[in-house]
């Protein structure tokens, strides 16, 4: 199976010197856009340096461009300066609070420093941008799991004093909130009522007053409660402030006023973030910190590269398929039983996804398709051994380079099937790719052991084309 290549396309500039009507500004946003395309270069070849080098220098000029600091940050992490990635990360966050690949960032570099807690919370954030992405899921999985395996201080958060209020709600609030309470306006028209004191400035409201667990299902009938309550002054403004927070947080108010923030407040935030960093550092040598890496991808290379010759049957790719016995046939009711016997490799320890679990998925879509050969109906039956000898296919999973692209292959009719594990195209480092991928690769491998050939119907497993997806890479 061959991957879909994506193919970067070079935007070619064509200066006129003759006529010279290029203006100064448009040809500096040409040299932007070589010198972006030069470090994405360097990015996907892994060479993470020389990337970050030109990201920095188009930053210069444009020093809060979210999309060049998100590239950077990246490459930082990826090249295993955490901190810094931190740094940037944090930038667009300022920014953007809910800025999806900088929440992830965060989490995951969080992670790679042994700061599990605060790794969780920020792919939470994520999650709740975009619940269906299976990357953050994956994240958010090993994180929770490594948090519970391992006993660690949380390094102690400085809490940031930039944004103080003074806690002043206008008396007349009061009576909005209690026409609110007893229905003689909507909840809309209170929400927008809200919304517009909120953006002019008329309420301030202080990020740092919310309720302890906000993951509790509430709802606004709740909140009508409290703020009642509140009106009634049965309870103080503190709590009229966690339910407006829990308003925006949960988008019935929508609000960028409470981000919008001075200069002199993010630079605050951005020292206390940064003493902060130094505080996990000193933290990580002082406890002699051990730190399981949320993305596994990089420990199954290593595996692999040591036991190359365990992982891979590449001298028995080369062997003809002749020399593995035939699959066993009989015939009932005018219908071929077709009995293959299949060994299965092993897999190193450390692989987060279970493959040989998913290969009994790929086995029963084989079993119950009906085929035909020699004009006749057959039927597949798989069944596992142990023993190489007899076995009429050999399963693998593989990190090798099968050649440009190439996912998998399989002898016809029998012999070794190879599928792909991951690869390095995504953004330079090895990545793996998800589960669904893996276990595709596999049943169109298969496929090709039982006979099969390619079609060129898009929807079948046969098709011979294919792009897996990947379970932790952030460039995805
Ligand atoms: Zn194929």
């Amino acid at each position: 199976m061959k991957k879909i290549i994506k193919i970067a396309m070079y935007v070619a500039i064509i200066i006129l010197t003759t006529s010279c009507i290029m203006s100064n500004e448009v040809l500096a946003q040409n040299v932007e856009k070589i010198e972006i395309e030069n470090a994405k270069e360097h990015f996907v070849n892994g060479e993470y340096k020389q990337a970050v080098r030109i990201y920095e220098q188009l930053l210069e000029n444009d020093p809060n461009n979210i999309s060049l600091l998100k590239m950077k940050a990246i490459a930082l992490s990826n090249s295993g300066d955490e901190l810094n990635s931190l740094k940037d990360f944090y930038k667009i966050i300022q920014q953007d609070p809910n800025n999806v690949i900088a929440l992830t960032g965060m989490g995951v570099n969080f992670g790679n420093l042994g700061e599990y807690k605060e790794a969780s919370n920020y792919l939470e954030s994520a999650l709740k941008e975009d619940p269906d992405n299976k990357i953050i899921k994956n994240y958010k999985q090993i994180i929770d799991e490594i948090n519970i395996k391992y006993r660690y201080t949380p390094t102690e958060k400085p809490v940031s004093t930039a944004v103080k209020n003074n806690g002043e709600v206008p008396i007349w609030v009061k009576n909005t909130v209690s026409w609110w309470g007893i229905e003689k306006i909507t909840d809309d028209d209170f929400l927008s009522i809200l919304e517009y004191l909120i953006k002019n400035d008329i309420i301030k409201i202080p990020k740092e007053s919310a309720f302890e667990n906000t993951k509790e299902l509430k709802m606004l009938s709740w909140v009508k409660g409290n703020l009642n309550a509140w009106s009634q002054g049965e309870i103080p403004n503190s709590e009229f402030f966690k339910n407006m927070n829990w308003l925006i947080e949960n988008k019935f108010i929508k609000s960028d006023k409470i981000i919008q923030k001075t200069q002199k407040e993010l630079d605050y935030e951005e020292y206390l973030f940064n003493k902060y960093l130094r505080d996990i550092k000193n933290n990580i040598s002082k406890e002699k910190r051990y730190i399981e890496y949320p993305n596994p991808s990089q420990d199954v290379i290593k595996k692999f590269l040591r036991d190359y010759v365990k992982w891979n049957f590449e001298q028995q790719v080369q062997m003809s398929s002749s020399e593995f016995p035939d699959p066993t046939y009989e015939i009932i009711n005018d219908v071929y039983i077709i009995k293959y016997k299949v060994y299965i490799n092993e897999q190193p320890v450390g692989l987060p996804l279970d493959h040989v679990s998913t290969l009994e998925n790929t086995f029963k879509f084989w079993e119950s398709k009906e085929l035909e050969t020699n004009n006749q109906k057959a039927k597949m039956i798989f069944e596992t051994t142990k023993l190489k000898h007899e076995a009429n296919v050999w399963i693998t999973w593989v990190v090798r380079d099968m050649g440009e692209g190439v996912l998998g292959h399989a002898h016809l009719g029998k012999g070794v099937v190879e599928v792909a594990l991951g690869d390095y195209t995504c953004d330079g480092s090895f990545q793996l790719y998800d589960v669904e991928s893996v276990e595709t690769i596999m049943t169109h491998e298969i496929g090709h052991s039982i006979g099969l050939q390619h079609t060129n119907d898009r929807a079948n497993i046969m098709y011979p084309s294919y792009t897996p997806s990947y379970a932790y890479c952030l460039l995805n």
